[in-house]
């Protein structure tokens, strides 16, 4: 039988409200459902294993990517690596439910070009690089190593928005995540 699913990419730099977004679209849209993702980092602020990602050791990360069990992964900053199970996806495809995932720009194109025909791949834009880099550094989980590492990180990412299928712009937060209910309620109705 065949499972296939639809998927919802959000993408964009660290910082750019996709996780807000996301969360919203969740509350929203109880066909859909979060892509948990493994990671090598550490919880920050009250993260769940299980829930927000799967924490695991770097050993156990090679061990999966020699057992061919992510469809992608990325070492996202130095040393740590990211990455979306196959079986993650499966599962919430078992359920008859649409996977929506936040991702970064890399990984997200990843899985627009690997899914193509089947994922919405949606861009979120900051106002301004300034704007991100004021929302990274009042967040204020992150050492300033770290934060440097992302501010770089976001100022080349930006670049990658028009390969994405819509750039929606979180200029005010509530506008965009009722535009974003727009987008993929229409790209989930039959
Ligand atoms: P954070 O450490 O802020 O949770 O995430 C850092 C970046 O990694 C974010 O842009 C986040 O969306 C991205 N990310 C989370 N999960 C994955 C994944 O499975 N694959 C890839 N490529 N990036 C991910």
């Amino acid at each position: 039988m065949n499972q296939e699913g639809k998927l919802i990419i959000f993408s964009a730099p660290s910082g750019a409200g996709k996780t807000t977004i996301v969360h919203h679209l969740l509350k929203k849209i109880p066909d859909l459902e979060f892509s948990i993702s493994a990671t090598t980092r550490q919880p920050r602020g009250d993260e769940e294993d299980g829930k927000d990602y799967y924490f695991i050791t770097q050993e156990s990360f090679l061990h999966r990517i020699a057992h061919k069990e992510f469809v992608e992964f990325e070492e996202v900053y130095a040393g740590t690596f990211y990455g979306t199970l196959r079986s993650e996806i499966e599962r919430i495809w078992k359920k008859g439910k649409s996977v929506i995932f936040d991702i970064d720009v890399e990984g997200g194109l990843h899985l627009k070009r690997k899914y193509d025909g089947q994922a919405l791949a949606v861009f979120v834009q900051p106002p301004s690089l300034e704007v991100l880099i004021e929302r990274l550094t009042g967040r204020g989980t992150d050492s300033d190593e770290k934060l440097k590492e992302r501010f770089a990180k976001a100022e080349k990412e930006l670049k990658y928005a028009p390969q994405f299928d819509i750039i929606l712009k979180n200029y005010d937060l509530q506008t965009a995540c009722e535009e974003a209910e727009i987008l993929v309620k229409n790209f989930l109705a039959p």
